[in-house]
Parts: structure tokens; C-alpha cells; sequence
């Protein structure tokens, strides 16, 4: 009798105590998610339309590159019963502060104890690039620590009370802010340690929910929390809040919706020791140490990339939170208050801008310990917002030929500048082929590559200072060659060479194509040719290659694609007589500095070449005889085309 009395009196003791301390982590979420699914006969359309809005982001694979990171601003409603700040559950503000950094540490996998996470997940645990800043405004625009101590005249609440009546009565715009309420639960809910409400549900009840004493970090636990006091919970509802289901799917082997994580048999509690494994198909490894399993909170310390993509695609353009990248909630009303204020930033521009990424600069603002700077596609209405502490930051994640504009705003002790006007830039066009740009490094003659024939080769010229050199040599029956340079971003010319002679220099305007045509030339091993590219005035593009083909053919190139455009008459340096030329042209070279290569060429009136060839021009005077005794009488244009200059002269042909 004794014993049993003992038992009895222990077992009321253990009960009584379990009002207070957490036993098992118990979370309400998916039991208020059945109320108001129930309540709200539309709500499991939204659900799905999210649902839906989060497939197409994930196949669209962005969450697996770094995109700026997006901000929310936080309120905590701390609700009590007239208790002193910092006692029972008015908690203090150190406590709440705690509990911030920590939702910073975990969903931006900076926590300290994601160096326990087993090497097995370590490639898909992820950093959410969400981030939470205690708010700075009310929803009207006054000043606020964005902690609001409530004293709601009541002990303790059920989740039935809250829902009806607290949360509408105190809410903030959940399109501005994340509303954290801590509470004592009560009632049949007594052994809660908190909740949340799914993207989809009411706007006068969105947000998270928290046993006041599960309020606090791992480096501060919160004294009255026991396992459950490292601030592990709000980790786990916000990932509620931000979509994300438990990982056991709430089923038996159920599904999360996520690909990365493994099938869970159920919830796990306490610390389990790895591996743990499932009885599922499979019986894979379970990630018990995932933030959304039920395990105590020292145990749990990693998201995964697919919850990432789940959380990332409510901020995506149309996402359902995505209201929440834009808000001001942080910035503080006024430039007032004790502290420096700071002009606002300008000199705002992008720079290495490709098809999908850039980098933002500003010019530094004095007394600004750091910038906000934020982002979007020109046209839309969501920005991606982002801090940086110098004065650039990367804008990744980009969309090829889009423009995007930007805003950047300092920040001082006594506040934020507020946002400059924006700058907008247009990524690189999408039908840019990729360069790989293969022949680097070819900076000099005795480095160039050889350049495949009649292939259609692309390279870049990255720097201002940057030159491709390539060479060929010819067989005996392919002695003709046509030298072709084209999809040109800026001004690019080049220079042919055989051997140690200048052959021709092509060096048209801004981005018109560069052809030289050479019929009749030298061939075999011995007769190197070099084709040497480079921007003009040190035009150069990082990222768009230029094309440049290098055609040969037993028969001569008569109709290129090259025109006269460029020529210019020019004082006598050549003479050609007879003229009018009733057959034969003799053409009178004026004697050279040096022995170089030139070219002849003769065009009609359209433009068109119907003839060319190169000759030496020695230090000596030299002929040259052009036979147009085939041409059509009319107008034609003699272009001499040295390394120094482009010479022409009219003639008329008159058989
Ligand atoms: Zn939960």
C-alpha cells in the first residue's frame, strides 16, 4: 500500500509539473491549419495556386544561386498579465534579441552547430538567404523597438482564444511584417510550445505563435525553456510561416514536399544518435537534425536546398510574401533621434554586367556604417533587397537581356538616409553564344594559335589591352583566302600577315564586319600566316565573343561582302594611266619607306569588288598591271590598300 501510495503521489507530482516544463515538443500547426481549412472553404484554393506558383520557381532552379537576401521586418507582441519586463512571460529585451540573432544564424546557416551537420547532408544544407531585423516603424509610421508589451488583462491562452480574438485585435500588415506573438498556452493547449499559419491562410491571423518561454538562442538559452529554450522553435513555425511542412509530411512516410529531404517513418524526438534509420522505402539515413523534425532544440541545426526553394518562392515575382521584400518596417520613420543621419547615396552604376548577374556601386557616403540596397526587373513592383558594408555588392540570379534598376540608401546611427533615385542597367543579350574562348592565352605573334580553316572560331577580347594572335599555313590548291570578322560587340579591327609582311589591315567603323580577301597566294609550310585582332582604342567586351572564320578555295573570292564605304580619295600616291582605261590598266606606284605588301583592288559603283590582288611595293618604283578588259564599261573605283593608309582613285573603263 505504501508503495503504491508513493507511486501515485509521484506520478501527480510528475503530472502537475508537466504544466510547466516542456516535456515533448509539441507543435499546433497543422492542427490550425484543419480549423481553418474547415472554416474557410476558399483557403484550400490559395493554398494550391501557391502551390503551383512554388513548382514553376523550383523548376526554374533559382534558388540554388545566391540571390539577395530578403529582409523581414519582425514584431514581437510579447502578451502578459501586468508582470514587470523581464519577468515570467513579459520576457526581456535581451531575451528578444536572442531570439533574432538566432532566426538570423539558422536561416542563414551561419549557427554555429551546422558544423554538426553528417557529411551525408552536407551538400544539401543550405543557407535560406532570409534574413529578420526588429522593426523600426508602427504600421502608421511612428518610431518603435518592435517590441510591443501587451498587457491583455489574461494568465494564459488557448489557441481558439488567439485565433478569434487576440491576433485580429493587435496584428500588424503581414504584408509589411512577420507578427511574433508569445504567450502562455492554456487550457486543453497547455504543453504547446507554438504555432503557425501557412502562406494562404486569413490576413487578420497570419503569423507565429511561441511559448514565451521557448524564446531565446543557443549561445542565451531561455532559463525557463529546458530543451526548448535555444529559440529552435520560432526557427521551426517561421519555416512553417514561410510554407515549409513537417519533414515526416505529417504521415506515416509521408511526403514534405520537398525532393532533398529523406522519407521519415514520424516525428522524432530528443537528441537521436546518427545514422537513424527510416523503415521506409529504402530505409534511407533520416535528417533528424533538420529544423522541422520534432527533436529537441541542440539537436536540430540545418535546412535543406529544396525548403530553401519553397521559402525563396514566396519572395519571386507573384510570390505570396513577396510584399514582405519591399517593406519599410525597418527603416526608421525620420532621419532624427541622437545619432549621425547621412546623405543619400549617389554615383550609383553596374558594372560587370552579363547575362545573369552584375555588380552595384555607389559612392561612399560619409558616417554610413553600411547601405541597403535593393533591386528589381524594371517594370515589376518587388524588390530584392540586400546590406552591403563597402560600397558594391553582387546582383545575382539575373535574367539575359532584361533591364533592372536599383536603389541604394545609407545607413547611420542616427538612421537611414533614405533610397536614391534609381540606377538601371540591361543584362547581356541571350543570344550570345557561349565563349569558351579556347585560344587564350595568344597575346603575342610567337603565341598565336592555329586557327582551324573554314570553321567558324569565336574569342573574346576581355581587356582593353587584350590581343589574339592565330595563324594558318595554306596547301598549294587552296591558295585563295577570304579572312571574315564578325558579330563584333564594339569597334574590332586586324591585321593579316605572311610571315613577317603586313598584308592588310582591316579596320572599318564600330561594329561592321572586317573582311580581307588575299587570291593567289602563297602557299606550304613555310609561308606562315598570322591574323593578329584587337579592339580599337581599347575597345574590348568580357563577355560577347566575336566570330571569326578564315575561308580558303582553290578558286579566288571575287564577291565578297566587302564595300568601299570606307575609302576616301586621297592626294596622288598612285597614278594609273590610261585614263579612261580602254582594257589595260598600268598602275604607278609611288616607292615606299619599306618593302611591304599591298593590295589592289577595284571596285564598281555599287561597292562591289570585282577584283583584287597583293603585290610587293619594294623601295623601288614598281608597276602593276590590272587587265579589266572582262569587266562592263562604266565607273570603277582602284582602292591601294596599304599598312599606312587606303588610297583610291576613279577610272573610267571605255573597251
Ligand atoms: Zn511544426
Amino acid at each position: 500500500m505504501h508503495k503504491i501510495s508513493a507511486l501515485l503521489i509521484a506520478a501527480m507530482l510528475v503530472g502537475s509539473m508537466s504544466m510547466y516544463a516542456q516535456t515533448e515538443r509539441k507543435c499546433g500547426s497543422m492542427e490550425v491549419l484543419e480549423q481553418q481549412l474547415a472554416a474557410d472553404p476558399d483557403m484550400a484554393n490559395r493554398m494550391e495556386a501557391i502551390e503551383r506558383h512554388t513548382e514553376q520557381y523550383m523548376e526554374s532552379g533559382n534558388h540554388e544561386h545566391d540571390r539577395v537576401v530578403v529582409t523581414i521586418p519582425v514584431v514581437f507582441h510579447i502578451i502578459h498579465n501586468g508582470d514587470a519586463v523581464g519577468t515570467n512571460e513579459n520576457i526581456s529585451d535581451a531575451l528578444i534579441q536572442a531570439q533574432l540573432n538566432q532566426l538570423n544564424l539558422d536561416f542563414r546557416k551561419l549557427n554555429s552547430d551546422a558544423s554538426l551537420i553528417p557529411s551525408v547532408f552536407a551538400g544539401v544544407a543550405a543557407d535560406a538567404e532570409v534574413q529578420f531585423c526588429l522593426a523600426q516603424r508602427t504600421p502608421s509610421g511612428a518610431a518603435t523597438t518592435g517590441i510591443n508589451r501587451l498587457n491583455q488583462g489574461q494568465a494564459s491562452w488557448t489557441m481558439n482564444q488567439i485565433e478569434s480574438s487576440l491576433k485580429p485585435s493587435t496584428i500588424w500588415d503581414r504584408n509589411k511584417y512577420l507578427n511574433l506573438w508569445t504567450v502562455i498556452f492554456g487550457g486543453g493547449d497547455a504543453g504547446t510550445l507554438g504555432y503557425a499559419q501557412f502562406p494562404g491562410g486569413s490576413a487578420s491571423t497570419d503569423g507565429v505563435v511561441l511559448l514565451y518561454s521557448s524564446v531565446g538562442s543557443v549561445a542565451s538559452p531561455n532559463p525557463a525553456g529546458g530543451a526548448y529554450g535555444k529559440g529552435r522553435t520560432a526557427t521551426h513555425e517561421v519555416g512553417h510561416w514561410l510554407n515549409l511542412r513537417h519533414i515526416w509530411g505529417d504521415a506515416t512516410c509521408g511526403n514534405d514536399q520537398v525532393s532533398d529531404t529523406p522519407t521519415h517513418n514520424t516525428a522524432n524526438y530528443g537528441c537521436p544518435a546518427y545514422p537513424h534509420y527510416s523503415t521506409c522505402t529504402g530505409s534511407p539515413v533520416e535528417m533528424t537534425m533538420n529544423y522541422m523534425d520534432y527533436t529537441d532544440d541542440a539537436c536540430m541545426y540545418m535546412f535543406t536546398t529544396g525548403q530553401k526553394g519553397r521559402m525563396q518562392a514566396l519572395f519571386a515575382a507573384g510570390g505570396s510574401r513577396a510584399g514582405l521584400a519591399t517593406s519599410d518596417g525597418c527603416t526608421a520613420p525620420g532621419g532624427g533621434g541622437g545619432g549621425t543621419t547621412c546623405a543619400i547615396p549617389s554615383g550609383l552604376n553596374a558594372t560587370a554586367i552579363t547575362q545573369t548577374s552584375a555588380t552595384l556601386n555607389w559612392g561612399a557616403v560619409s558616417g554610413a556604417g553600411s547601405y541597403n540596397v535593393r533591386a528589381r526587373q524594371v517594370g515589376t513592383t518587388t524588390w530584392s533587397t540586400g546590406t552591403a558594408t563597402t560600397t558594391s555588392s553582387n546582383f545575382t540570379g539575373l535574367t539575359c537581356n532584361t533591364s533592372y534598376e536599383f536603389q541604394v540608401e545609407a545607413v547611420c546611427s542616427g538612421g537611414t538616409s533614405g533610397f536614391s533615385a534609381s540606377a538601371t542597367f540591361t543584362t547581356s543579350s541571350c543570344t550570345t553564344p557561349t565563349c569558351t574562348d579556347t585560344f587564350e592565352a595568344n597575346n603575342s605573334k610567337s603565341a598565336a594559335k592555329n586557327i582551324p580553316l573554314n570553321t567558324l572560331s569565336t574569342a573574346l577580347i576581355s581587356t582593353s589591352t587584350d590581343v589574339d594572335w592565330y595563324k594558318f599555313t595554306l596547301t598549294s590548291t587552296q591558295n585563295n583566302i577570304r579572312v571574315t570578322m564578325s558579330n563584333l560587340p564594339f569597334d574590332y579591327d586586324f591585321k593579316l600577315y605572311r610571315n613577317n609582311t603586313l598584308l592588310a589591315t582591316a579596320q572599318n567603323g564600330g561594329t561592321t564586319n572586317e573582311v580581307v580577301i588575299r587570291n593567289n597566294t602563297s602557299t606550304g609550310t613555310s609561308n606562315v600566316y598570322y591574323i593578329q585582332v584587337y579592339g580599337y582604342n581599347g575597345a574590348f567586351s568580357a563577355t560577347q565573343c566575336y566570330n571569326l572564320l578564315v575561308e580558303t578555295s582553290a578558286t579566288a573570292f571575287r564577291t565578297g561582302a566587302e564595300t568601299a564605304s570606307a575609302m576616301e580619295l586621297e592626294p596622288a600616291s598612285f597614278d594609273v594611266y590610261p585614263n579612261p582605261v580602254t582594257g589595260i590598266a598600268n598602275i604607278h606606284l609611288t616607292p615606299g619607306a619599306n618593302d611591304e605588301m599591298v593590295t589592289i583592288s577595284v571596285y564598281d559603283v555599287t561597292g562591289r569588288m570585282v577584283m583584287s590582288q597583293s603585290r610587293l611595293n619594294s623601295k623601288e618604283t614598281s608597276d602593276v598591271v590590272l587587265d579589266m578588259s572582262q569587266l562592263s564599261n562604266g565607273m570603277y573605283i582602284i582602292r591601294l590598300e596599304s599598312s599606312e593608309a587606303v588610297l583610291s582613285r576613279k577610272v573610267m573603263l571605255s573597251k
